[in-house]
């Protein structure tokens, strides 16, 4: 068995899987280690859906500018082909995009292992060594030039004692957990129809005390499968997405929101009579938990000033969009179209590491900041930055952390990012 590579990448969602792929691409040889059995992260184990919008549309004009980078659009082509979006190209089959990702990363070189974990990790002087990898034979260790931590989690990051922060500043908490699930066997066009209806019987039902729930609305989307919708609206709360203890109760609890709103909609919307639920993901959703601290830290501060920063390697727009940690409520501050912010590429590096970049939804910001990007299209754009960052520093023979940043973005410029 082969335990030497330039990259091992840890985490195999967008972030994981767009690293992967954009330095393979480009010539490094990359092992990307997946805690489960497939690509695709939250998507395909959270059922997570559907893509929130990755473009600004031009004012005064009908054009979008994409802030994604060309890999996420690839992607989404690459599942077009084979039927696995929608008309708006935001709903997508899950199932579609796995294949996809797989035939990716093969197609560039990845050397793939699923069904493992990334259980320990060796540091020595800034720099990580290697990986201890937990998997069906027992343990296995991993030695590279370079490690990328896309596990979501920071997990890479906290098994080498980098700094984290954990939810929010004043009491640590974090957004809420949500077990998605879908209902098959719906009336599709009378429940649109009756769509209007829902949200104030839901209130309705909660005041009385029918409904649990904290969440303030019932949040569903159409599902590319006929008969089938999709519905993210549970909410659990107050909940350490870090302590397996606290996630345990936060699956118990929400699968028992899961058949609460099964009930409601089936017994009370026209078009759910006959609905069941065929499926919920196979873990639930984690908004956000460990954020590494980085050598710089994104806040919302600078999202709402547009920040532009000499070192930015992504640009993003989607909302602040902050599910309350504690109840019911969600803050929203929506951009205007033609504005974007940009990330710098010390949010990529942990504090003090050399070797070690961190990608997609725990990279270094507050809060506030994580709840914009952390969206799947720019998790991908944040992925393929890092990826191409690896390039980079090889082709100059840098540790990561020196990769000449010019270099970096006039890359990343060829690949459509709208720096
Ligand atoms: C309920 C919910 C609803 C959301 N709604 C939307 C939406 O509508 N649209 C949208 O675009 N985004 C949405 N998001 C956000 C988005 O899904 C995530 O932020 C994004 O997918 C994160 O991507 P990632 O690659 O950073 O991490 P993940 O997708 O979490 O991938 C991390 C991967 O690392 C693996 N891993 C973790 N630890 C280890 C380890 N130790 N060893 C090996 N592998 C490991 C995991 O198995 C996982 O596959 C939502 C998120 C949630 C939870």
């Amino acid at each position: 068995m082969k335990n030497k590579y330039e990259l091992v990448v840890v985490g195999g969602g967008f972030a994981g899987t767009a690293a992967a792929i954009s330095a393979a691409k480009q010539g490094v040889d990359v092992l990307l280690i997946e805690k489960y059995n497939c690509l695709g992260g939250a998507a395909a184990n959270a059922l997570v859906m559907p893509f929130m919008p990755y473009w600004t549309n031009v004012p005064d004009t009908k054009e979008r500018k994409y802030l994604c980078g060309n890999l996420f659009l690839e992607i989404v082509e690459e599942m077009n082909k084979i039927s696995g979006v929608g008309k708006s190209m935001s709903t997508f089959d899950e199932e579609i995009l796995k294949i996809v990702l797989n035939r990716m990363v093969v197609k560039y070189g990845v050397k793939l292992l699923f069904n493992s974990s990334v259980i320990e990790a060796k540091k020595d002087n800034g720099k990580i060594t290697s990986v201890l990898v937990y998997g069906k034979s027992g343990t296995m260790g991993f030695f590279a030039d370079t490690f990328i931590d896309a596990t979501g989690d920071a997990e890479l990051c906290a098994l080498a004692g980098c700094e984290y922060s954990l939810g929010r500043e004043i009491d640590n908490l974090c957004q809420p957990m949500t077990l998605c699930f879908r209902l098959g066997n719906v009336n599709k066009e009378k429940c649109w129809k009756n769509h209007g209806m829902i949200n104030s019987l839901y209130n309705e039902f909660k005041e009385k005390g029918l409904i649990k729930n904290p969440r303030e609305n019932v949040l569903m989307f159409d599902n590319v499968n006929e008969g089938i919708i999709h519905i993210n609206s549970t909410r659990i709360v107050r909940r350490n997405p870090t302590d397996p203890f606290d996630v345990t109760q936060a699956e118990l609890e929400a699968r028992e929101q899961v058949f609460e709103l099964n009930k409601f909609l089936t017994e009370n919307i026209p078009g759910f009579e006959n609905a069941r639920v065929i499926s919920t993901g196979m873990h639930i959703g984690i908004r956000e938990s460990r954020k590494v601290v980085g050598e710089y830290v994104l806040t919302e501060e600078d999202l709402l000033s547009l920040a532009r920063f000499d070192d930015a390697i992504a640009t993003a727009n989607y909302s602040i969009d902050i599910h309350n940690p504690e109840g019911t409520g969600t803050r929203w501050h929506e951009f205007n179209p033609g504005e974007w912010y940009e990330i710098p590429y010390r949010c990529l590096i942990p504090k003090g590491m050399r070797n070690l970049l961190v990608a997609g939804r725990c990279i270094s910001s507050t809060h506030e900041a994580q709840s914009s990007y952390r969206i799947m299209p720019f998790c991908c754009e944040l992925g393929q930055a890092a990826g191409t960052a690896v390039v980079v520093a090889k082709e100059n023979k840098t540790d990561v952390r020196d990769a000449d940043v010019k270099k970096i973005q006039n890359k990343l410029r060829s690949e459509g990012f709208a720096l």
